[in-house]
């Protein structure tokens, strides 16, 4: 029997003028929470070719609410590329409003965030947040998946009616220094760390921190504990799950921030004492083989999470930056510490590594394994 041909003959034989129907598209639905801000820009613009996820909803205040995205974001569209035409005209929602998403992507002002998210994982949707206020609760698990994806275990254990659940990803530079470390604390066990911050002002949202500050200046400050969130996170992230709960990476850690006159892209002078002695040539070698989701083709995982790069004046965010389309971590200047063991200099993009990519590598570790 011959194949039927797409589409009904009609009687002359003509095929007729209507276009066929267009092919379903199968990809996850999926909402943005804060969908205007500097995060949430980022949410749109990285998936707007997802092959995975599709946005069909986006959320931001009272303020945006009921306004097209277009229209509640105006002039605050600060990306070079151009708003997703299949967001645009979307009818900005508020929160508590219905969601028809099964996964939700946060980058709510803290100041809501906890209790929005709680209100839709109570409804049975799948939170993947930027936000603090859940990081370090004792069920949420605060992922990096190449360095503690078996945390994501935990949301078993948050047992929401139905089947809703919060997973988060860390501070923007937790999650560098997190992924800087992982290969050598795994392989040699790290003692003890102190860390220096050089963050970016797309950090701290929009408009963020006033030009008269920043500009030909450097804050040695910045708030929402910061520096509390660098070290706390850090240590949970390298810690283990255990029976109780999550265990934090037993050694000190003490974090400096100061806010630079940089665009994107925070970077950190970290230093570091091992357990183990290792030379020069091993601590290249374990970050050149950390490749923990390689073929496991997830769209958003970088081929190489980490690089170390030989020249001594890299890695400098202008010219790293969007390595590895801003998802991987940039390392350079591997020398030996006075003090310490060993330092080094690591690169991650703020909003994209630190936030908006992460959370949606999360959720693309979460779907490869079934739980979406
Ligand atoms: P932002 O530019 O200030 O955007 C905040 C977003 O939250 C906007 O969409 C805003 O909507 C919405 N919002 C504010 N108040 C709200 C309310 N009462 N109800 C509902 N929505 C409200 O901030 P951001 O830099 O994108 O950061 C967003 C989140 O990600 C924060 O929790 C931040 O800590 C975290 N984060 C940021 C970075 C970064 O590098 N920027 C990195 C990691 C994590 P309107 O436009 O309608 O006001």
């Amino acid at each position: 029997m011959r194949a039927r041909r797409r589409g009904t003959a009609t009687t002359s034989g003509r095929r007729p003028k209507t276009s066929p129907a267009p092919a379903k598209d199968r990809r996850i639905p999926v909402a943005i929470l804060g969908a205007t801000g500097t995060v949430g820009q980022r949410f749109l613009d990285l998936l707007s070719a997802h092959p995975w996820f599709r946005v069909v909803e986006v959320m931001a205040s009272d303020q945006s609410a009921g306004k097209t995205y277009e229209e509640a974001v105006g002039s605050r569209w600060k990306l070079a590329a151009p708003i997703p035409e299949a967001v645009r005209r979307l009818k900005v929602k508020k929160p508590g409003d219905p969601l028809s998403a099964r996964v939700l992507f946060s980058s709510l002002d803290a100041s809501v965030a906890g209790e929005v998210e709680t209100h839709y994982a109570r409804a049975g949707h799948l939170v993947s947040s930027n936000a603090r206020n859940h990081r370090m609760d004792p069920l949420v698990p605060l992922v990096i998946p190449e360095v503690n994806r078996d945390h994501l275990e935990m949301l078993d254990r948050q047992k929401h009616p139905k089947g809703g659940g919060i997973v988060t990803n860390p501070n923007c530079s937790a999650i560098a220094i997190a992924l800087a470390v992982a290969p050598l604390h795994r392989q040699f066990g790290v003692e003890a760390l102190i860390v220096t911050t050089f963050q970016a002002v797309s950090g701290a949202g929009y408009p963020g921190v006033p030009s008269l500050d920043i500009l030909g200046n450097i804050v040695p400050h910045i708030g929402g504990g910061e520096e509390a969130k660098i070290e706390s996170e850090t240590l949970k992230i390298l810690g283990r799950l255990g029976k109780k709960g999550f265990e934090p990476a037993p050694f000190p850690l003490s974090a400096a921030i100061h806010r630079v006159p940089v665009l994107d892209g925070h970077l950190m002078a970290i230093s570091l004492r091992l357990r183990a002695r290792a030379t020069r040539k091993q601590i290249a070698a374990s970050f050149a083989a950390f490749r923990p989701l390689a073929r496991l083709g997830l769209p958003s995982a970088p081929a190489e999470p980490l690089l170390l790069r030989p020249e001594e004046d890299r890695p400098q965010p202008r010219l790293d930056v969007d390595r590895a389309g801003g998802m991987g971590v940039t390392l350079g200047r591997l020398r030996p510490c006075s003090v310490l063991d060993w330092k080094f200099e690591a690169l991650g993009h703020n909003t994209i590594r630190g936030a908006a990519g992460a959370a949606i590598l999360n959720a693309e570790i979460l779907a490869r394994d079934g739980r979406i």
